[in-house]
């Protein structure tokens, strides 16, 4: 399955970032966990034990992992912290869209969005606080960089979400298209991702996790040897000239190298890559366009998935009305391109990813109170 092994491949994460004084007992791999037991005169099945009362249970202090002995839990709480990500902010839309801001340790702000449709009920994650993308019609992108999150806060998100889930919802899926790059961050979003899936953390089937990047190549090729996740490719234009403007990361990775690289990814059967594309008024949603995008997917077992755009304020972009939406999907329909229309959900939540950050910045700075509290 794996090309690497994901519990010793990655940098450890044992370490505090500036604002904690004691390591995030959630940033450690299986390995780290069992040496920290190991250090305590413990034996490692009770790194195991951690983990199924972090990521089955949910549990976010020691004193509730009551089948632990009572002196390993009080020298573990004397070396880490467990922080789950406090939710500043929660607004649910008509649609039942949950959109959480959530505040880290050190204030920085992140989103995360649960999504009901159907029998799904998806997560979408956040893997930076900010981005440095520069993606020209993404709210995020304002941010710049604030910084990369660790493990345990992208995990987090997970465990504060399953706080507002309605009685008898269940998460069922997970994609990586919140605020950041995932690829970015690659060094946490591996551990991340091994807790996800392994038997001993949340037992996510990789099939039911979307890990979506801008186009970072070597990255790309890295995370599909490492996990049998679906790949989704932010695409949104089909000219190097489009795309240089409205996705900068263009000018170091050009169409014509990632799409070559994704025509080289192996997939394993019946696995497709999704090109998502933002419908942008009269900026990519000619005929032309479709024509091109047909051509160009040729080669690669692809979905596309035309997003409506969302707008926030101080976009310098319009959605493509309806119809030419339509259009734009029948031309890749008759090119045989497997093409779906992603409508906007939590509309009225601004749910479009950095649009609440922004207004409960906006709001906080209007009346300085801070944020609403759901
Ligand atoms: S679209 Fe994604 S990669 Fe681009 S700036 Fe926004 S968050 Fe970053």
């Amino acid at each position: 399955m794996t090309a690497v092994n994901p519990e010793t491949e990655f940098a450890p994460m044992a370490r505090p970032s500036p604002h904690q004084a004691r390591p995030e007992l959630r940033d450690l791999t299986l390995a780290e966990l069992e040496a920290a037991v190991n250090q305590c005169g413990e034996r490692s099945f009770r790194a195991r034990q951690i983990m199924a009362w972090l990521w089955k249970r949910g549990a976010d202090s020691f004193a509730a992992m009551h089948d632990l002995p009572a002196a390993l839990r009080a020298t573990l709480a004397a070396r880490f912290t467990i922080g789950t990500p406090e939710v500043a902010y929660a607004a649910r839309a008509t649609d039942g869209t949950r959109k959480l801001l959530l505040a880290l340790a050190d204030g920085e702000r992140i989103e995360s969005v649960i999504i009901p449709a159907g029998d799904r009920v998806t997560l979408c994650v956040s893997s930076q606080a900010g981005c440095a993308m520069g993606c020209e019609f993404c709210a995020t992108a304002r941010m710049g960089l604030r910084r990369n999150l660790g493990a345990g806060e992208i995990l987090g998100q997970i465990v504060a979400a399953r706080r507002y889930l309605d009685p008898g919802e269940t998460l069922t899926n997970y994609v990586f298209m919140g605020m950041g790059e995932p690829l970015a961050n690659y060094s946490r979003l591996g551990p991340a991702l091994a807790a996800m899936t392994a038997a001993w953390g949340m037992g996510v089937s990789p099939r039911r996790i979307t890990v979506s990047t801008v186009g970072l190549v070597p990255a790309m090729e890295r995370l599909l040897a490492d996990f049998e996740v679906n790949l989704a490719v932010s695409l949104h234009a089909t000219t190097d000239a489009v795309r240089d403007r409205i996705a900068p990361i263009n000018r170091r990775f050009p169409l014509a190298e990632l799409i070559g690289a994704c025509a080289r990814l192996p997939l394993k059967r019946r696995r497709r890559i999704t090109f998502e594309y933002v419908m942008l008024a009269g900026v990519n949603d000619g005929d032309d366009d479709a024509r091109r995008l047909v051509r160009m997917l040729a080669p690669i077992r692809a979905k596309v998935n035309l997003i409506m755009f969302n707008p926030f304020a101080g976009a310098s972009f319009a959605p493509s009305s309806r119809a030419r939406v339509e259009g734009f999907q029948a031309i890749l329909h008759q090119g045989n391109l497997t093409a779906t229309i992603r409508e906007s959900r939590g509309r009225d939540i601004a749910a479009a990813c950095g649009q609440l950050y922004a207004e409960r910045a906006e709001a906080g700075a209007a009346t300085n109170s801070g944020s609403a509290r759901a």
